[in-house]
């Protein structure tokens, strides 16, 4: 091990208790998005990085909604690593039946509890701390690292990362993304599916429940639509090699990770009919109908090419119009990134952990990036509880995702070159 990773070892050892009561007090500070105030949080943060003389600011077009930026230059030429993680989180899912404080931050049994400690409280903490800790020894760094803390993850705002890369791009873009949501420490996800939202109306004229050879019923439409939109399933997507053998590589990783059928779902166009509304009354015979089709596409395939069988499908049925509400096009970076290799390599030397690089069935912030042709990167804790009672950190595995992203991040660092 080089004298400068056994310098950042040992810093990271040093700051164990306080990175631990950081964690808890960022929980306290409740950021519930919505309605997505995070000042709180984002001054608990903001706190840390002053009493490590961290220079930062804070750019967004929402005072309530504060993003913190910090960069700094490396003693020599090299690669431009951003680090990202977001403020907000879940509003707390029912409070009545969790066993501890949803904004106690308290520790049990090795466990970190609240609202936000998995999904990302404890990745955005590790990136302010890791930002410190490689600030402290810049002078040995090559190239440049920036922080991206942003406080409109949750809804997919546009006042959070959005804003960034379209306002800061040439600060924020850099050459390669290191993203801490949770998932699994055995994984480093380097691709995510993409939904594809669309809005189904059906109108017809309605009329009394016991007249139904008067009117086409439009849930009955509705349903009917549902049945055809269900072939989307099938639809055969030719995945780019790199992204197949990594799923194949994958898969009973996936399947573990994500429970049995996770590999077969990722690299499939799936159906989600999230809304289904229409009707007023038992007796009578609806004449409106508002369906909402969340539809996820693997890679190797595009909106664009599953839109017009859309539009086919529903000028197939009377009364029948669509809108688009959202669409994107799946991407991926390559999994034999350098990034990859430093994270794999690290994770086994830290915790034994073997490392697959795999696709994700969410979407993260990490998007943004690829979007924009930076290759990204996600690499974080179990996900626990996320959006549940009881949502919580296991703190010995987040000590030890902590080292592994810190050296990973050194590694590029030191080693790493441009994408
Ligand atoms: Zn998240």
């Amino acid at each position: 091990m080089s004298a400068l990773r056994d310098l950042l070892v040992a810093r990271i050892a040093a700051d164990d208790a306080a990175l631990v009561q950081l964690l808890g007090d960022f929980v306290r500070a409740a950021s519930p998005n919505p309605p997505g105030d995070t000042r709180a949080a984002a001054a608990v943060l903001m706190r840390w990085l002053e009493d490590c003389g961290v220079p930062y600011r804070l750019v967004g077009p929402d005072p309530a909604m504060p993003n913190i930026l910090a960069s700094f230059e490396g003693g020599r030429p090299g690669p431009h690593l951003v680090l990202n993680g977001h403020i907000d989180t879940f509003p707390t899912i029912a409070a009545e039946r969790w066993t501890q404080d949803p904004l106690g931050g308290a520790v049990a049994d090795g466990r970190l509890y609240g609202t936000g400690s998995s999904d990302m409280k404890q990745g955005t903490a590790s990136m302010v701390a890791l930002f410190c800790w490689l600030h402290a020894i810049r002078d040995r760094l090559a190239g440049r690292l920036t922080l991206t803390a942003v406080s409109d993850e949750e809804t997919f705002g546009p006042n959070g990362a959005r804003y960034l890369v379209e306002h800061h791009a040439a600060e924020v873009l850099g050459d390669c993304l290191l993203n801490a949501e949770p998932g699994a420490p055995t994984t480093v996800r380097f691709a995510e599916k993409s939904p594809l939202w669309v809005a189904i109306e059906v109108q017809t004229m309605g009329c009394h429940g016991a007249y139904t050879h008067k009117s086409p019923s439009a849930t009955k439409i509705a349903a009917a639509i549902i049945e055809d939109l269900a072939a989307l399933e099938a639809t055969e997507v030719p995945l780019p090699p790199a992204v197949a053998q990594a799923i194949e590589a994958g898969a009973s990783e996936i399947d573990r990770v994500h429970l049995p059928g996770a590999a077969r779902t990722m690299g499939a166009v799936t159906l989600n009919i999230g809304i289904w509304q229409g009707g007023t009354l038992v007796n009578m015979l609806p004449g409106h109908c508002r369906i909402e089709a969340d539809i996820r596409l693997p890679w190797g395939t595009t909106p664009d090419t599953i839109l017009p069988r859309i539009a086919e499908i529903v000028g197939h049925h009377q009364g029948a119009s669509m809108q688009v509400m959202s669409k994107q096009t799946p991407r991926w970076s390559d999994p034999a990134h350098p990034m990859v290799g430093n994270i794999i390599r690290n994770a086994a030397q830290v915790a034994g952990w073997q490392v697959r690089p795999i696709p994700s069935l969410a979407g993260t912030d990490s998007r943004l990036w690829r979007e924009r042709g930076v290759p990204a990167f996600t690499y974080g804790t179990t996900a626990t509880n996320v959006a549940m009672p009881d949502e919580h950190t296991d703190l010995d595995e987040w000590r030890k995702v902590v080292r592994v992203q810190a050296l990973s991040a050194l590694d590029y660092l030191t080693q790493g070159r441009a994408a």
